[in-house]
């Protein structure tokens, strides 16, 4: 008998309905992708759970890595048995025994997905907690706040028995929501707006601006490397890097000074969206946060947003630089994001940009322009990187998959 399996809770999943069958199929290659390099193991699917059979391979990294899954609400270490009582009951014994129980309290939660097995949850919690008490020293029962809640999960295939929960990343499998493409800066908020969005199972496409000389390598090097981050959570990106110096020069020539910034904003919106028309993405996700810059006052966004009708997904809306900043801290993003740079933005920013750009107006500055040919020939040009995180897989399951 051994801790040989891992026992997958996925929490919000369990409601989804009909499209259980696929959000379980997702996860479960999502698991697969990120383990791949542990080869003994595989995955056993039911419709409320899953199970990772070890078969030798070292529990530790796996654990670590199934934290960042989304879709996992909590798992366990567990030890498969026979669902016979008798075998029951010496799993739960070693599951126990396997702890520092010793001066502890505990109790038995057992659950029955086989409905027809011969005892009920009451007798079976009775059975198990009995046993456990007679066959060691110093454990008591303590059934509001248990140090230990041994739980049996009896399935007519098997039981699983497991004695901590580890809590997962929660959210939903990326993938399972479609694709969203991820207006991503180099600052410190978009990538943590990536982050949120892939948590409720978007997957990402990535479009970057970038504004050759006037920002260098370096700025692009840390857009790459904050996608690797990204990469973590989920899977392989695709990197677009628009070469975006002509529009904004022509901006500067164009539009008068304090409106730059609300038609430089267009610009990038139309161009991220003809990227997520050719990647068949359904919305656009930026790192806005309401009243943080000039460019994302309500009024700033209502005339920026006018050039699109696609959902724009504002994760960080409602967020305090506080929250956003532990966000990217917690994520890994913060200190990338940090690192000096030159932005597109920053270098074209006018000294007093408008907090209330009216439509009328950018739409007459904007007149001037062939605004279709420019966003069609920066798109022309965009560079497609594909960004497989640090572990540099050639080919993916993921990308057969999408
Ligand atoms: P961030 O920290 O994400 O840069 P910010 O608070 O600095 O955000 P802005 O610079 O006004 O705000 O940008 C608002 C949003 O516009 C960003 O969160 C991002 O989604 C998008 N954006 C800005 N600059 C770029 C860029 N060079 N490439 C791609 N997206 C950009
Ligand atoms: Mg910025």
């Amino acid at each position: 008998m051994n801790y040989d399996h891992i026992l997958i809770r996925f929490g919000e999943l369990s409601t989804k309905g009909r499209n259980r069958k696929q959000f379980v199929q997702r996860l479960s290659y999502n698991i697969l992708e990120k383990i791949k390099d542990f080869p003994q193991i595989n995955i056993e699917k039911s419709r409320d759970r899953m199970f990772i059979k070890l078969n030798g391979e070292p529990h530790e990294p796996i654990i670590d890595r199934l934290q960042s899954i989304f879709g996992i609400h909590s798992f366990s270490l567990a030890v498969k048995t026979k669902t016979e009582i008798e075998d029951i009951k010496e799993g739960a014994l070693f599951a126990l025994k396997a702890l520092d129980y010793k001066g502890k309290t505990f109790k038995i939660t057992a659950r029955r997905a086989y409905k027809n097995f011969e005892l009920d949850t009451n007798e079976l919690n009775h059975a198990i907690g009995s046993h456990l008490l007679r066959n060691t020293e110093d454990l008591t029962v303590n059934v509001k706040q248990p140090d230990i809640n041994v739980r049996v999960e009896v399935r007519e295939e098997a039981t699983y028995i497991t004695c901590k929960d580890i809590l997962g990343a929660g959210g939903l499998p990326v993938g399972t929501s479609g694709t969203g493409v991820l207006m991503l800066s180099g600052g410190i908020d978009s990538p943590v707006a990536g982050y949120l969005s892939m948590k409720r199972g978007i997957r990402l496409e990535v479009v970057h601006f970038f504004s050759p000389p006037y920002t260098s390598e370096r700025a692009k090097q840390k857009v790459v490397e904050l996608t690797e981050r990204l990469t973590d959570f989920g899977h392989s990106i695709n990197l677009h890097i628009v070469p975006f110096t002509d529009i904004q020069v022509a901006i500067q020539k164009q539009v008068p000074e304090n409106y730059t910034m609300t038609s430089t904003r267009r610009f990038m919106l139309k161009i991220a969206d003809k990227i997520r028309e050719k990647e068949q993405g359904l919305a656009i996700i930026t790192g806005e946060s309401l009243g943080q810059v000039a460019s994302q006052t309500l009024q700033s966004m209502s005339t920026i947003n006018e050039v699109t009708s696609t959902p724009i997904i504002r994760p960080l809306i409602t967020m305090d630089k506080i929250e956003i900043m532990d966000i990217a801290r917690k994520i890994d993003t913060l200190e990338i994001s940090n690192r000096p740079y030159e932005d597109c933005c920053t270098i074209f920013t006018p000294s007093s940009p408008k907090t209330k750009p009216k439509k009328e107006k950018i739409n007459f500055y904007e007149s001037f322009f062939d605004i279709e040919k420019m966003v069609d020939d920066a798109v022309d040009r965009t560079e497609k990187l594909l960004i497989t995180g640090k572990k540099k897989e050639e080919d993916s399951i993921m990308n057969d998959l999408f």
